[in-house]
């Protein structure tokens, strides 16, 4: 099991999902898990300022995650929400809904379960490494500077670079300094910054480490 943890921007996702189909592995993001569940604490209307109540209505989803790199997908209640949890209104209070510790218990349990099914497989997210998998057989941090990460995002979103990089530095911040499992770097985990890497290489380099 490989575990692929770092911020927004960093190549996670295209790396990961990569390293998986070159690998015959399954691939899962966890990202896509907790802006899923953002979709449904949104959808019910209550307010998310309130954890517990945030936290009750995470408890009532259904919550279906695939994980064939090929084709990834994330369904709530049944309702396929792969475009919407990759909009402005999930993007702004994901992070928020994230740093509920009741949230993050159950998602890390969906986790470790669907890990524990998969046999080899790549997850990505922010405290793999960490919380979810510790004995992962290899532990990655990828990284890249603040203004690769933003000029990455801003192209996948057609966004202003400028607002993505305060978008960015603002989820960074409740990331990592949030009381339950923030994002931090695993003692044992390999650094990888991207800044100046394409993807080919980072994949590539990965696939040495495995190897060795
Ligand atoms: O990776 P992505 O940007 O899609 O993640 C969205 C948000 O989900 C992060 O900003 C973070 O708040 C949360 N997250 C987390 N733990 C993970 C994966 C994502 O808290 N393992």
């Amino acid at each position: 099991m490989v575990a692929v943890d770092g911020p927004s921007g960093s190549g996670k996702s295209t790396v990961s999902r990569r390293l998986a189909t070159a690998l015959d592995a399954r691939y899962l993001d966890t990202g896509a898990m907790y802006r899923a569940v953002t979709w449904g604490v949104i959808r019910a209307g209550v307010p998310l300022s309130d954890p517990a109540a945030v936290a009750a209505v995470v408890a009532g989803l259904s919550l279906e995650i695939g994980t064939d790199p090929s084709a990834p997908f994330v369904r709530v209640d049944g309702v396929s929400v792969d475009g919407p949890i990759r909009g402005a209104e999930v993007t702004a209070h994901v992070s928020a809904v994230a740093s509920v510790a009741a949230v993050r218990q159950q998602l890390v349990a969906q986790q470790r379960a669907i890990i524990a099914d998969a046999g080899r497989i790549v997850v990505e997210g922010r405290d793999i490494g960490t919380v979810v998998a510790p004995d992962a057989s290899l532990k990655v941090y990828l990284t890249a500077s603040a203004e690769a990460r933003a000029q990455r995002r801003s192209l996948e979103n057609a966004a202003d670079v400028a607002a993505t990089q305060a978008d960015l530095a603002r989820r960074d911040k409740i990331d990592s300094s949030r009381a339950v499992d923030p994002l931090t770097q695993a003692e044992d985990a390999v650094v990888l910054d991207t800044t100046a890497m394409g993807i080919d290489e980072a994949v590539a380099r990965l696939r040495e480490l495995l190897d060795t």
